[in-house]
């Protein structure tokens, strides 16, 4: 039942309209890059909502970045309306489970959290387990490395659908049985469990989960509270999923707790692009257990591809073919193809930068927008340069997932007293501002602090972590203003108890400033109060940090600044409030749980928010890219052992690989119109020089894009002669356009090339088949 003229099926094609369409029941998408995927998915809650009649409010849409949730709502206004995108919900599977947990965690028998938990990032953590390490297991406190053990926690947690509860032997056996070489390391049998376990209590008593435990924590919630799966059901009756192949097992776990029964659920995905097994994602998912799980579910196949022209398709279908294990699905371009595809060498990353940059320049010259262009890197940390560059060269850029910012110490510690106020449980956040700025509190005070806290009677059923008993409480004493138990209770010395005192006064005059302020008015009375300013300014580079605490006061105060969810209290029939799409500044305690939350989320790999809104160029990773699309895309340090990466500690097994191979097709893929693979011949990776051959796959593309192995086009090491002044090209002398048919002529006039026309002398010898140029260069020549 459906009109063939509706405006959300304009222009599409029979599969895709098949799909919208489809009657209610598990339906499963399941198409290469660029096949509109996503735009069906968008189509399909148009069609529930104005064809079938699904309030709004009954529609979950999942969605892997914050960015794609918000372009979701913004399509549908265009389509149902203002009113009624903003009923739908949509958000990532980490916001919607924390948004669902604010409201029901505490339906979570014996979970001990309350509603107003705070999330824990990775540095939270670590310190967490720093701490464990150094008290408990009596570690060195300069040597004790937290990475590791983290990683094996976070690998257990995610290897069990529902953890909640479980005790870390058990999460050690689960552990072993998805990594069996663990079973006999000693670690993981005779630490891990205690580890494990004191990590759990520490999280419990300061009311905090970890990332992994939002998704865990929100399994346990449906499958073990009937009031939270009997709210959930009947307020979510639709759900949908975008990139369904990175679906983790508990991510996999909540759409089943959500929708099993009701069998609404609709997923779109592509196993050739799944890149994120490395943290726990499941490609058996869309593969087999979705079929099985959801009896009867549909399949759509789409195979046209809208967005790249016909070479990028080229070359990106011979990339995924070098996977061992792919769809079987073949991908055809709608748009032509024509020289669309170049490889670009140059001397070294700085080098690179300074063409990324004046290439984006000169795109955005010709009328491309700046938002329309792309940088892509295989490591966060090749972002540097980049940045260097465009800023001298005065281009407009944003770098995507950028957490810089909120690592900063000084907005650690401005964020770290927001959590206090807002939690007064957040343990590692009040250790981390007792004395910050320094008010004499030293680690002497705070272990007799917290040596009285332990003393103190429990509160359910866990001993009273440090701020409830110093900020919760009301202590009956005449002469203290009822601050505090006198100092012989707390062992403290006289001039310990007044800087004590003092942080305790503040802490509660702040307190209640939290009721009546909204997160900005609050931040800024924090940092009027203890004097952060003055304090920031006294230390290096002080003008810069007083810079950055301005700029947390004021995204504080503009609530769209931090992504954080709208819908899950939305309008509909088992609802409540009304979060709106246009946010509006909400005040007092929940406004400020709404402000951290959003900050926390932007701290998980999975939801960082994008600065997308501004017109600037983006700079991100291969993996940040996902699900987007710019019209010219340049993907810089195409060389070996950065793509495909290869990590220092390991050797890569054939599994990894063909990661890398995908997550090479994701980014090869994100173009519309224009490609650019850049390689340098050197680059400073972890502080040395390192010389790097070309990406193998540099050379699979020339092959599908030209054929043959012209010698000459081997010699320079990435099958094209890089000797080439192109007609549109001129600010980049070594770069060789591979369009499908200019190619093959321009080696031909290229052939014999005896120099190039650029670089560095030494360079210019190598491109010109002089020995000496670079070291590596006979590296090269070994493997011709
Ligand atoms: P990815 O796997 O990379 O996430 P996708 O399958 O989700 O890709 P979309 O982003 O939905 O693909 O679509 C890719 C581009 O093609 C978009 O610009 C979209 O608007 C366009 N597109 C999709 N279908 C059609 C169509 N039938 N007609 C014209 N353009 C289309
Ligand atoms: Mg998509």
């Amino acid at each position: 039942m459906f009109r063939a003229d509706a405006p959300h099926l304009e222009g599409m094609n029979d599969e895709q309209i098949a799909a919208i369409v489809a009657p209610v029941a598990p339906m499963k998408v399941l198409a290469g890059p660029g096949s509109g995927k996503t735009r069906v998915l968008v189509g399909r809650v148009t069609h529930l909502i104005n064809e079938l009649g699904v309030p709004p409010s009954h529609i979950l849409c999942i969605t892997f970045t914050n960015k794609a949730a918000r372009e979701m709502r913004e399509r549908l206004v265009a389509s149902v309306g203002e009113e009624n995108a903003r009923q739908i919900t949509a958000g990532t599977f980490h916001s919607v489970a924390s948004r669902m947990l604010r409201k029901h965690v505490h339906l979570l028998d014996g979970y001990g959290r309350g509603n107003d938990f705070v999330i824990y990032d990775e540095a939270d953590t670590k310190s967490i387990i720093r701490k464990i390490m150094v008290d408990v297991f009596m570690e060195d406190k300069k040597k004790a490395d937290p990475a590791l053990a983290k990683s094996r926690i976070s690998a257990a947690k995610s290897a069990v659908d529902a953890c909640v509860g479980m005790d870390g032997r058990r999460m050690a056996r689960a552990l072993c049985d998805t990594r069996p070489s663990l079973k006999r390391d000693p670690y993981i049998r005779d630490q891990f469990p205690r580890l494990y376990d004191e990590y759990e209590a520490n999280l419990r008593s300061s009311n905090a989960l970890d990332f992994d435990d939002l998704l865990s924590a929100a399994v346990a919630l449906l499958r073990t509270s009937e009031e939270a799966r009997l709210f959930y059901r009947q307020r979510w009756r639709h759900v949908l999923v975008d990139e369904f192949q990175d679906t983790s097992l508990s991510q996999y776990e909540l759409i089943r707790a959500l929708a099993a029964e009701t069998a609404r659920v609709f997923v779109v995905g592509d196993v050739d692009q799944a890149i994120y097994s490395w943290r726990g994602a499941e490609v058996a998912n869309i593969r087999t257990k979705f079929d099985s799980d959801f009896a009867g579910a549909g399949t759509v196949l789409l195979t046209k591809n809208y967005r790249s022209t016909a070479t990028i398709v080229k070359a990106a279908q011979a990339v995924i073919g070098e996977s061992r294990d792919r769809s079987p699905l073949e991908l055809d371009a709608v748009r032509p193809g024509g020289k669309d595809v170049a490889v670009v060498a140059t001397e070294d990353e700085i080098e690179e930068a300074d063409f990324a940059a004046r290439e984006a320049a000169r795109a955005a010259r010709s009328g491309v927008p700046l938002k329309d262009i792309a940088v892509l890197y295989r490591t966060h940390s090749q972002s540097r340069p980049l940045e260097e560059a465009f800023i001298r060269a005065g281009v407009p850029h944003v770098v995507v997932g950028d957490t810089a910012f909120y690592t900063r110490k000084e907005i650690k510690d401005l964020v770290a007293y927001l959590r206090v106020l807002f939690n007064s449980r957040d343990t590692v956040s009040l250790q981390r501002i007792i004395n910050t700025p320094p008010r004499k509190i030293g680690p002497g005070t705070l272990e007799k602090l917290e040596a009285w806290a332990a003393g103190l009677p429990w509160v359910d059923g866990m001993p009273q972590p440090l701020g409830m008993a110093l900020l919760d409480r009301t202590w009956s004493t005449p002469d203290q203003d009822d601050l505090l138990p006198p100092a012989a209770d707390m062992g403290l010395a006289a001039g310990a108890y007044k800087a004590v005192s003092g942080f305790v006064s503040v802490m509660r005059e702040l307190g209640e400033a939290v009721e009546v302020s909204d997160p900005g008015a609050l931040t800024e009375e924090v940092v009027r109060r203890i004097g952060f300013e003055e304090y920031v300014a006294d230390m290096e580079n002080g003008d810069e940090r007083v810079g950055y605490v301005k700029e947390l006061v004021s995204i504080a105060s503009d609530p769209s600044a931090v992504e954080s969810l709208d819908g899950v209290d939305g309008g509909g029939a088992a609802g409540g409030g009304d979060n709106g799409a246009t946010k509006r500044k909400s005040t007092g305690h929940a406004g400020l749980g709404e402000f951290l939350e959003g900050i926390s989320l932007l701290m998980s790999a999975e939801t960082r928010s994008e600065d997308e809104g501004a017109d600037a160029v983006k700079l991100m990773t291969l993996h940040a890219a996902k699900g987007l699309e710019f019209d010219t895309v340049l993907i810089t340090g195409c060389e070996d052992e950065l793509i495909p990466f290869k990590r220092g500690d390991a050797s890569s097994d054939a599994a990894e690989h063909d990661e890398e191979v995908r997550l090479f097709y994701v980014g090869l893929t994100r173009a519309k119109r224009k490609l650019f693979l850049c390689r340098a011949f050197k680059r400073q990776r972890f502080g040395r020089t390192v010389y790097a051959d070309p990406s193998p796959f540099l050379e699979v593309i020339r092959e599908s894009l030209v054929g043959g192995k012209p010698p000459q086009a081997r010699r320079a090491g990435m099958g094209i002669n890089p000797a080439e002044d192109d007609a549109n090209t001129d600010e980049s002398p070594r770069r060789a356009a591979l369009g499908s048919d200019s190619l093959a002529e321009h080696l031909r006039r290229t052939t014999g090339a005896k120099a190039a026309t650029g670089g560095s002398p030494a360079f210019r010898k190598y491109a010109a088949g002089e020995s000496g140029g670079y070291a590596k260069a006979n590296a090269w020549k070994r493997r011709m």
